[in-house]
């Protein structure tokens, strides 16, 4: 498959993936500080938040602009932050990750379609508890659009099959409301969003049934461990600080169910068959 390319040079796809990453990110840094404040990604264009200087389309080329700029605003000198830049060099990095290991195939462009959701969802969740539709609605129909086209490309593997497909979307779905409903009966609160529950199904949507399982078991692992030795002595800390009474943090569970996902699908599989086969003796 790759030595048909061979001509072009070994770092002819990694490049257009990092450019086409560093894109997809740039689009990423909109996503995530709009969709939570319910704004449009599409108009207006970006403006600078402290003097409202409209950005150019050679003020916003990924990484290039800010390093040109000097990380300061054209208009009013105002500093532009990193976390933006950041971004668009994970996710730039993230697709050549995917190219390097899955090739120039249509199954690379997959696995990196659905990091760089998961990624954005993570953010959102972790800086606003939200877990925008825009990213699980567009997720949900691209793992159904590309399933379809996996199949008639012979291309499935590490994901679901079209039927699979389907039926982990309503496992993940319906699993995730199931723990949510008895977290809200353990807790007398409400334990879990919405947005788990469609970020579940996208995520079944992609891994089939039983890694979407595998899944929720991981990101409750993950949000375990996160909780208690992240999120949980922040806040204390800060309730100290501040001398104001500590409350206990909600977990914004999509940050540990997002990696979990992407866990599950790499190495899933393997997971499973060795809990089967060594620990269960199946
Ligand atoms: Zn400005």
């Amino acid at each position: 498959m790759i030595d048909a390319y061979a001509p072009l040079g070994s770092w002819y796809f990694p490049t257009i993936a990092f450019l086409f990453g560093s894109c997809i990110g740039s689009f990423l840094n909109v996503c995530v500080s709009r969709w939570p404040a319910n704004l449009s990604v599409v108009k207006p264009r970006s403006r600078c938040p402290h003097c409202g200087h409209e950005i150019t389309w050679y003020e916003n080329i990924p990484l290039v602009s800010w390093l040109a700029l000097r990380a300061k605003c054209s208009g009013c000198k105002a500093p532009i932050s990193a976390v933006y830049p950041l971004l668009e060099l994970t996710v730039g990095l993230i697709w050549v990750a995917c190219v390097l290991q899955f090739g120039p195939t249509f199954t690379a462009i997959r696995v990196a379609v659905l990091a760089s959701v998961l990624l954005g969802i993570m953010i959102t969740d972790a800086t606003d508890y939200v877990i925008p539709d825009g990213f699980t609605v567009f997720g949900f129909f691209f793992a159904l659009v590309a399933a379809a086209v996996g199949t008639m490309l012979g291309e499935t593997l590490p994901f679901a099959t079209l039927y699979d497909s389907i039926m982990g979307a309503c496992v993940g779905a319906g699993a995730i409301a199931i723990v949510g409903w008895l977290g809200e009966l353990a807790l007398k609160k409400e334990a879990m969003g919405f947005g788990d529950v469609t970020l579940m199904a996208m995520v079944g949507a992609y891994l089939g049934p039983g890694r979407t399982l595998l899944t929720i078991f991981i990101g409750a692992f993950l949000g375990a461990v996160g909780f208690l030795a992240i999120v949980y002595p922040i806040a204390w800390l800060r309730a100290r600080k501040s001398g104001t009474e500590f409350a206990p943090p909600l977990v914004p569970f999509g940050v540990f169910l997002a990696p979990a996902a992407m866990i599950a699908l790499l190495w899933g599989s393997r997971m499973m068959n060795w809990y089967a086969h060594d620990m269960l003796g199946l």
